[in-house]
């Protein structure tokens, strides 16, 4: 077994804000069968102790960044972890990153630096009979910790760099890297990011092998336009850079299984799924008209390209289509959809929040899902609208464009169409798009047959956990077991 060491701010179902929790949830159960044991580090949060109290303490700190610290081991919600139980850290109101007024906390900078500076102990082996060999950062909060592996007396330990989202790149100022407790030289080798620090940053300049979740965000984040300032650096490092797509959990997302769905159905009882169809409307006082009802299940932010939902409203409602949104987010986004559903009553909805039972019933019930983002590194809403038979419409980029299959006249004949994607992310082409869906949509034959293909196709962990067990054994030098496949 190679020993994995998980970094992650967040993992599901203990504490979720967005994909990065999915993977870091579902990945370490999906390695077992390719012959690695992670285990996770994590904050520990208010509501991760709630579930770690009974754990066991494996390590206390003194002082862990001013105060007393300590280390909780078990297996919490289905996952092994780590619990990083520091409450002068982690105990506070508000979600992981901001408190109940939405405000970053100050101090995230020694939150996250704490969490990384325990993975570089963990990594030394403080914990009795426990050392990974690989340690897996994710996204700038694990920043830090491929560096203090690099900059700590061991090189024993292979590191790994995942980026979820380029953007948030845990950008500080130059004063806080006296407080880091790494060595002076490594500010302007490693962690300096426009004369302050940068903990995404460092964690690409030393990380052994950097990740994305799809291999078109690979090529893309190599490029001024979606490289976030980094793609200089990126484009340096690209002999270790890779895309590996991400997976979802397709037991907790099984619609032939799932709690949250009035009505169970698969790729064979596709027509069940009208009843809860019928669930939204109700609930949503959305009338049935003989058009698509379109799903929108999204943070409400510029990235996912919700302006260009608002612009397309009235084209969709003129076209005979109903809408349901469900998301939270930016105020000015927030308010257009309300305003846009205030205009269409009967004919767009929208229920603002977030609400993960409810994202199973609209991906079990709605027809297509429309994800219009300006990018995307992997995404995992269209993953679930083909596991669920809700037609993904998507722009083409990032893991969007990895994971759809457009409905071209080739594809639809073929019969391997799976969804619709529209270039560039625009008002217009997302209009032709919804058109194009529309008519799709009134084929019964063409649209059921893109429902089904789409249920099949493999969206499970296990190619991904391969991919990433095979780059594990590559930086330990290892050739994988037969057993294990390629
Ligand atoms: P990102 O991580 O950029 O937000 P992803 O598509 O990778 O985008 O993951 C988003 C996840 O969050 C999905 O699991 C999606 O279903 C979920 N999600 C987003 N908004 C909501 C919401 N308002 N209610 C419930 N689930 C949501």
């Amino acid at each position: 077994m190679i020993e994995v060491l998980s970094v992650a701010s967040e993992a599901y179902p203990l504490i979720k804000t967005g994909g990065l929790a999915d993977v870091a949830g579902a990945l370490p159960g999906a390695l077992g069968a390719h012959g690695v044991s992670m285990r996770t580090l994590i904050p520990g949060y208010p509501a991760v102790m709630r579930e770690a109290s009974a754990g066991r303490v494996v390590y206390e700190f003194n002082d862990l960044f001013g105060a007393w610290a300590r280390l909780v081991a078990g297996r919490f919600a289905g996952l092994d972890l780590l619990v990083l139980d520091a409450s002068h850290l982690y105990d506070r109101p508000g979600g992981p990153y901001a408190g109940p007024d939405g405000r970053d906390f100050a101090d995230n900078w020694m939150r996250f630096a704490a969490l990384s500076w325990v993975a570089g102990k963990l990594a030394l082996g403080i914990v009795e009979g426990y050392r990974p060999q690989i340690v897996h950062a994710h996204d700038w909060q694990a920043g830090l910790a491929p560096a203090y592996i690099k900059y700590g007396p061991t090189d024993q330990v292979k590191t790994v760099m995942t980026v979820h989202n380029l953007v948030f790149q845990g950008h500080f100022g130059w004063d806080v890297f006296g407080q880091l407790d790494l060595p002076p030289h490594a500010y302007y080798e490693s962690v300096e990011y426009y004369g302050g620090v940068g903990f995404l940053k460092a964690g690409l300049a030393t990380a052994d092998a950097i990740t994305t979740v799809s291999p078109t965000y690979a090529r893309e984040i190599r490029t001024p336009a979606f490289g976030a300032g980094l793609d200089g650096l990126i484009n340096a490092r690209a002999s270790v850079l890779s895309g590996i797509t991400n997976g979802i959990d397709v037991g907790a997302w099984d619609p032939s299984t799932d709690a949250e769905l009035p009505q169970g159905y698969s790729a064979n009882t596709l027509h069940k799924r009208a009843a809860n169809k019928t669930a939204i409307r109700e609930r949503f006082g959305l009338e049935a008209t003989d058009g698509p009802l379109f799903a929108v299940v999204s943070r409400l932010t510029s990235q996912k390209g919700i302006d260009l939902i608002t612009a397309n409203v009235d084209w969709l409602v003129s076209l005979g289509a109903t809408l349901m949104i469900l998301g939270s987010g930016d105020g000015q986004l927030e308010a257009d959809l309300l305003a846009a559903a205030g205009r269409h009553a009967g004919r767009v909805a929208m229920y603002r929040g977030y609400d993960e039972g409810l994202s199973h019933l609209i991906q079990g019930g709605a027809d297509a899902i429309l994800i219009p983002s300006r990018f995307e590194p992997c995404g995992l809403t269209q993953l679930y609208g083909l596991r669920y038979g809700c037609v993904p419409v998507v722009a083409r980029v990032g893991g969007l464009a990895d994971t759809v299959i457009d409905a071209n006249e080739a594809a639809v004949e073929a019969g391997v169409a799976t969804g619709v994607q529209f270039s560039p992310v625009a008002s217009e082409a997302l209009g032709e798009a919804i058109k194009r869906t529309v008519d799709l949509f009134r084929n019964e034959k063409v649209w059921r047959k893109m429902q089904r293909r789409g249920m099949k196709a493999d969206v499970s962990w296990s190619g991904s956990a391969r991919k990433y067990a095979n780059l594990y054994a590559s930086l330990l030098g290892q050739e994988r077991d037969e057993q294990f496949g390629d």
